[in-house]
């Protein structure tokens, strides 16, 4: 099959979040199986610096926009055969910054205008508008901003067929109404029916209501953005096109995790030898000035910080556990300046206990992984989650919230499942950070019986989340659309 695959984000070229990984995993398990998948993805300044060899393929003209006219470079994924297509824009993506923010963190103001380029640029490959020859069987965009292709599709006859993915619903890709002025949209599409969301533009409308299939990134996700609750007041939409939307579940890149070959490892191990686990954990500790002790467990935690990902919830119910000195924690993410200052703060009060890095690193967050007892992860919610699965291979146990993707591949730690030994992890239901602090209490309680930890250790270093199961699912999908 031929496949067209948007994203906005790709590791290693740029990474915000799991959308990133994803988008680089997906295509190379696509392109295992023999499918020709290409990539297209926005030529940010920095993802040029990175992407090796680069052709320019096509010039379009497109009116309407900034660049009088943007240029396609044609590349390879580092690390892999997946054929690049990069959109040089330059007066729209080369600047300083992440994908979305200027330096000072606030979103570019043209964003509709960027992202609006991004789906006129996917529109015309799918379309073979651009003089490449080559026309695939099915587009498939990621998240709000691939979000207008779907809807620019639709109103062609002859068109692939659309697949729309939500990473997080919690990203929509609003704007004010001068943006879908500015974009040349229909007039008709400015209608709660179309893309008009309480007197906003829309871009995540786009592919919810008008891309053939709809997928999100676990089964349970997909069930819980029906309701009210977690339907970030799209539910009523997503519930109108429930017979189009399925989860799928992502899968792990085990060429880049995996403790028996991480290269940001001081020692490297598996289930049959987890002599090198000891070995990461002390390196940790060490670099965090954190005491050597073996014996106290060490809670980790890596990710966005913000309200999504529930660190206050770890800072709160981890504190009486520092000053009792019953664990340690480590710490890494960025994000939102208050609950990076209430990290800083609980860090300062219990410098012999707990490690910060403020920052976002790539190598710190394999070490934690290998070198932490426990991940936390208290997620309000979770569409998927991707480090909970990275600690199951590293042998650290995860606790996580009974909700989306973390419901979906953690097995809780109840008398039921310990007796089965399928247990891997511990589960709690309430954001609340007392219930956090119980899942802990009973975390620390199995910590505290060696065999039984083992056996837990084990059991998730046993699961299998690779990607070749979610990219079979991805293309029975597919066919049936194209059929
Ligand atoms: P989300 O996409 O909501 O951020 P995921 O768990 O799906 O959450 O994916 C997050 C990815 O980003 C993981 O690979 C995680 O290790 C990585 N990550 C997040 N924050 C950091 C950080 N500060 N340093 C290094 N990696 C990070």
């Amino acid at each position: 099959m031929r496949i067209l695959f948007a994203s906005s984000e790709v590791h290693p070229l740029i990474k915000t979040g799991g959308l990133a990984d994803v988008s680089a995993s997906l295509p190379q398990a696509l392109k295992r199986l023999r499918h020709d998948v290409r990539v297209v993805m926005p030529a940010y300044g920095s993802v040029l610096d990175k992407a090796g060899d680069l052709e320019q393929v096509a010039t379009l003209q497109l009116p309407g926009f900034p660049d009088d006219a943007v240029t396609l470079l044609s590349g390879t994924l580092p690390g892999s055969r997946v054929p690049l297509w990069l959109v040089d824009a330059p007066r729209l993506f080369r600047r300083a910054g992440d994908p979305y923010r200027a330096p000072n963190g606030h979103d570019w103001q043209d964003n509709y205008l960027r992202f609006g380029l991004f789906a006129r640029l996917i529109e015309h490959l799918a379309l073979d508008r651009a003089g490449l020859e080559w026309r695939p069987d099915v587009v498939h965009c990621n998240d709000w901003q691939a979000g207008l292709a779907p809807l620019m599709l639709s109103m062609h006859e002859s068109r692939p067929a659309t697949v729309f993915t939500i990473h997080n619903l919690a990203y929509q890709g609003l704007f004010p109404r001068h943006a879908f002025d500015a974009l040349n949209l229909p007039p008709h599409l400015w209608h709660y029916q179309g893309l008009e969301f309480h007197g906003k533009l829309s871009f995540i409308k786009g592919g919810i209501g008008f891309a053939d299939h709809i997928t999100t990134v676990s089964p349970t996700y997909a069930r819980e953005i029906l309701t009210p609750q977690q339907g970030f007041g799209l539910d009523g939409l997503l519930n109108h096109r429930a017979g189009v939307l399925t989860g799928i579940l992502n899968g792990v890149d085990y060429r880049e995790w995996d403790p028996g070959k991480d290269k940001h490892l001081v020692a490297r191990y598996s289930a049959d030898d987890l002599s090198g686990k000891a070995r990461c954990k002390a390196a940790l500790q060490h670099h965090f000035k954190l005491p050597c002790h073996s014996g106290i467990p060490l809670l980790g935690h890596v990710g966005r910080m913000v309200a999504q990902k529930g660190v206050d919830l770890l800072l709160k119910a981890a504190e009486p556990l520092l000053a009792a000195g019953e664990a340690q924690l480590v710490v890494v993410g960025s994000g939102d300046a208050a609950l990076e200052q209430t990290a800083r703060n609980l860090a300062q009060r219990y410098p012999e206990h707990m490690g910060l890095h403020i920052g976002y690193s790539e190598p710190l967050a394999h070490q934690l992984e290998a070198g932490a007892d426990i991940f936390v992860m208290p997620s309000r919610f979770e569409p998927c989650g991707l480090n909970q699965m990275y600690s199951l291979r590293y042998g650290t146990v995860p606790v996580v919230r009974n909700t989306g993707g973390l419901a979906d591949t953690v097995v809780d730690a109840d008398p039921e499942h310990l007796e089965a030994g399928d247990a891997t992890g511990i589960q709690f239901d309430e954001a609340t950070s007392q219930a956090l602090a119980d899942a802990l209490a009973r975390a620390l309680a199995l910590y505290h019986d060696p065999a039984c930890w083992k056996r837990l250790m084990l059991a998730g270093m046993a699961q299998d989340f690779s990607w070749g199961r979610s990219a079979e699912a991805y293309l029975a999908l597919y066919k049936d659309l194209v059929s």
